[in-house]
């Protein structure tokens, strides 16, 4: 076969590594084309933690948690709350395909290709404290053994095998700037420059300087280059004045690689393909400055446990049910109408042991090296990587006692432009809730939530901490962190039918465009709605990768035969 006759990929990363591994199953040749060197082939995916969203897995059955599609469908409907009749026609439907995929396929197909998790299931997004609100009803992030670069790895592999046998050609430093059509408006192919070539590591931004041009046809092209994170002008574009309020964020740590541009989203526009729900995006409340970066204004997420007492800017305790881990989304807007973008955590050694997390498959030396030791150590206290941050983050205060503390807090405030804090006001915050902490009982919403929490036995030996008062010497030095917004995903994109093919903006098929992963909001322009259930981006690679690779198949396989 020639390789116009091939499926053209843009972008290697988790979409497109999926995309190109199905068709390597069918034995319809692909080229994947990376702006990246080789050695970034998996994209942000091998960053991630590796978190995916799986509904009745043998994990949860294990763990007695009683979970079925029809809860999952009530919880992402819940939480998507879909309303735009035309943007969110083909969403509704990857909705609900998904959750069947997530609840029917999804743990087959990763096990197969050998995939394994942590054997206990964590609790994101913990919800508004409603039952028929946002949230997940019941623990569904299951963790990879191994995190991102395991995820990458069972796609690299057999996609480098094919390789080999010659299915699948990687065209590395190539970007791609344009879209061909031939006269019926059908995708043939991709124009785009050269660049430099480039040995800086993984994740690092590279240089942009062009030495050549190509050009490449092909019978498909897959778009599968990411979303928008990376680019904090075109997020603050995007920004959703109308729901977040007027003010647009002016400072953000991001939560990506730079690579994660954008750029493909008009690209695609001005080929012709829709773009519907831009404006939805989703950005965590809980970043910290890397200390160590890779990537430029390299930010990482905090993934809380629920005890962390959450004050604004101003040092007032954030209102029910914006506690940390329970709804990304509203506790941003609550953020965002204070005018200031920063907030703060404050907690103590016991709390920051048993409840603070890293996003980051470099975060998370133990599972990432698959470490039952290390994992061992960090369930009985131990981990180095929040050491690191409360030894050298810029973001962190730790001190003996209130009055240093807050001291500490008010140089960081000053360094951000923000009011500084008044003593007695923190003080009255933290001596209301610690005085709710005497009974098992308490009126405090997040001392419920913790009781609750405490319920699930893999949070209350791991991930949770017994209830007690922040002061209290025995569980201190007191330790404050200030909390950044962090970019990271892009809930809309190119608009893409349940077989992955991308709409024109009158809502015809456009010949021979696919699309997948972030760049097509996970699916359909926005499978999420306005809101996650985390886990859901690597799945939703998974899922529309899988979808595209087979659909495109299916249409060059009868194509060939014809
Ligand atoms: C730190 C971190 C932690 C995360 N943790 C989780 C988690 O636990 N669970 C979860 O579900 N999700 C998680 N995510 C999100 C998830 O990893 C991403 O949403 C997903 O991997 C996106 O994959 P993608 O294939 O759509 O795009 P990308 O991974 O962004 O890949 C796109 C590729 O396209 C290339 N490209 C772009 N434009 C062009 C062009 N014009 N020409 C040529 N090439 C181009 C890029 O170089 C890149 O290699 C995390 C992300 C990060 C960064």
């Amino acid at each position: 076969m020639s390789s116009e006759n091939s499926a053209i990929i843009i972008g290697g990363g988790l979409a497109g590594l999926v995309a190109a591994y199905e068709l390597s199953q069918r034995k319809i040749p692909s080229i994947i084309i990376d702006q990246e060197n080789d050695g970034n082939l998996g994209g942000q995916a091998f960053w991630s933690l590796g978190g995916i969203f799986i509904v009745n897995s043998a994990e949860q059955r294990r763990l007695g948690i009683k979970d079925s599609k029809e809860l999952a469908l009530a919880d992402w409907m819940n939480t998507a709350k879909f309303d735009r009749e035309k943007e969110d026609y083909w969403p509704r439907q990857w909705a609900k395909a998904f959750v069947d995929f997530a609840a029917d396929g999804m743990e087959e197909y990763v096990k197969g290709r050998g995939m394994g998790f942590v054997g206990s299931v964590g609790w994101a997004e913990r919800g508004g404290g409603s039952a028929s609100g946002h949230g997940n009803s019941v623990p569904r992030f299951h963790l990879t053994w191994g995190t991102g670069p395991e995820v990458v790895r069972v796609f690299e592999e057999p996609v480098r095998a094919a390789a080999k046998e010659g299915l699948i050609t990687f065209k590395f430093r190539h970007r791609v700037d344009r879209l061909l059509l031939d006269d019926s408006g059908a995708a043939i192919g991709v124009q785009g420059c050269i660049l430099e070539p480039s040995d800086v590591v993984r994740g690092a931004s590279s240089s942009r300087k062009e030495v050549d041009k190509f050009t490449l046809y092909g019978s498909a092209i897959l778009v599968s280059s990411g979303g928008i994170g990376g680019n904090v002008s075109l997020v603050q574009k995007n920004w959703p004045t109308d729901r977040l309020g007027p003010s647009v964020p002016k400072n953000f740590v991001v939560g990506v690689p730079a690579h994660v541009d954008g750029r493909m989203l008009e690209i695609a526009e001005d080929a012709g393909a829709n773009i519907v729900n831009a404006d939805r995006m989703w950005h965590y409340t809980e970043g910290l400055q890397n200390w160590d970066p890779i990537w430029p204004m390299h930010g990482i997420r905090v993934i809380p446990g629920p005890s962390s007492m959450w004050l604004d800017a101003t040092g007032k305790r954030l209102p029910p049910f914006l506690y940390p881990g329970c709804d990304t989304l509203a506790t941003l807007k609550h953020i965002c109408s204070t005018g200031h973008d920063y907030t703060w955590f404050v907690l103590n050694k016991t709390i920051i042991q048993r409840e603070f997390g890293l996003s980051g498959s470099e975060q998370n030396p133990d599972v990432t090296g698959k470490s039952w030791y290390l994992l061992l150590w960090r369930i009985l206290g131990s981990n180095p990587p929040v050491e690191s941050f409360m030894n050298h983050g810029k973001d962190f205060v730790v001190r003996s006692t209130l009055p240093e503390l807050v001291e500490g807090m008010n140089i960081l405030a000053k360094q951000a432009d923000g009011p500084a804090l008044d003593l007695d006001t923190v003080r009255r915050e933290i001596d209301i809730r610690d005085a709710q902490v005497d009974n098992k009982y308490t009126k405090d919403a997040q001392l419920m939530l913790i009781n609750n929490a405490r319920n699930y036995f893999p949070d209350k030996i791991s991930r949770v901490a017994k209830p007690h008062k922040l002061l209290d010497h025995k569980h201190g030095p007191l330790i404050a962190v200030k909390m950044n917004l962090l970019t990271r995903k892009s809930l809309g994109g190119l608009e893409t039918d349940l077989d992955a093919n991308v709409r024109r903006p009158d809502g015809s098929k456009f010949p021979n465009l696919y699309a997948a992963g972030e760049v097509a909001g996970f699916g359909g322009g926005g499978v999420h709605g306005y809101s996650s259930l985390e886990g859901t981006f690597l799945g939703g690679c998974i899922f529309s990768g899988r979808t595209a690779g087979i659909a495109i198949s299916e249409q060059l396989s009868k194509q060939f035969s014809t």
